[in-house]
């Protein structure tokens, strides 16, 4: 009965996105936990073992690098490992069919660009690159991994810091003005494994709901905007993101 219900839901997400174009897609930290990336904020996620605010700060990364650097290596080989799974995949193939008008992430593990998504925007950055906050090198992540336990800068040697928005950093100006600019723009905002509580990114759905576009969610749990949403599917990105590749026509 339950299965039954959520093909019901999947099939009104479907014509959902068939008669309000363009669908921009939100992602969060649910979309990759299918990759055995685990939620850094769930009981059993990162933060249980390491305090972000000694690991995860920018004050804590200005005084004492390498230190940070030992829980950032660790969790970049991690990174390196994970595979991109069905959910991420199939959001790719939408987007190469015309279905999908580009995807917004707050994940900085690469898995969307890996899967194939092209039209990206990291709100929170990522680890493809490390930069030097003192001569401004950019090195990409296969070199930072060979620099590892304490990457030095290759031009200054000062220990480079990962170009993921760190507590405390401000986001990327240009990435969020990007996904408030989409979110106005979209007729559906379909949200993918967020709970949508943390700020800006949970300011997006009233983007799009102001503009008059629909809200469309996907996510084990609820969120607060579940009662403005369209369409409400609790169940997991990747079998929900593949029937709804299935259930809609090839083109537009
Ligand atoms: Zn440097």
């Amino acid at each position: 009965m339950v299965i039954q219900l959520e093909l019901l839901s999947v099939k009104r997400l479907a014509e959902l996105l068939a008669l309000q174009r363009p669908c921009v897609v939100l992602t969060g930290a649910g979309i990759s936990t299918e990759s055995g990336i685990p939620d850094f904020r769930s009981p059993g996620g990162i933060w249980a073992q390491y305090d972000p605010l000694e690991y995860a700060t920018i004050d804590a990364f200005l005084e004492d690098p390498v230190k940070v650097w030992d829980f950032y290596g660790k969790r970049l080989s991690f990174l390196d490992a994970a595979q991109p799974n069905d959910g991420h995949r199939a959001l790719a193939e939408l987007e190469d069919r015309g279905w999908v008008r580009a995807v917004i992430t707050q994940n900085i593990d690469q898995l969307h660009e890996r899967a194939g998504s092209r039209a990206l925007v990291e709100v929170h950055g990522s680890i493809r690159t490390s930069s030097c906050l003192a001569c401004g090198t950019v090195v990409p992540f296969a070199e930072v991994i060979e620099l590892l336990p304490a990457p030095g800068c290759p031009s200054c040697g000062r220990i480079l810091k990962p170009d993921v928005v760190m507590f405390g950093e401000l986001l990327p100006e240009a990435a969020i003005l990007r996904a408030t600019q989409l979110a106005a723009e979209a007729g559906v905002l379909l949200v993918v494994g967020s709970s949508l509580e943390v700020h800006p990114v949970a300011g997006l759905p009233l983007e799009t709901l102001a503009a008059g576009g629909s809200l469309a969610i996907v996510n084990r749990g609820s969120t607060p905007f579940d009662a403005r949403a369209a369409v409400t599917i609790d169940g997991g990105a990747g079998e929900t993101l593949r029937a709804l590749a299935d259930a809609l026509p090839e083109r537009p």
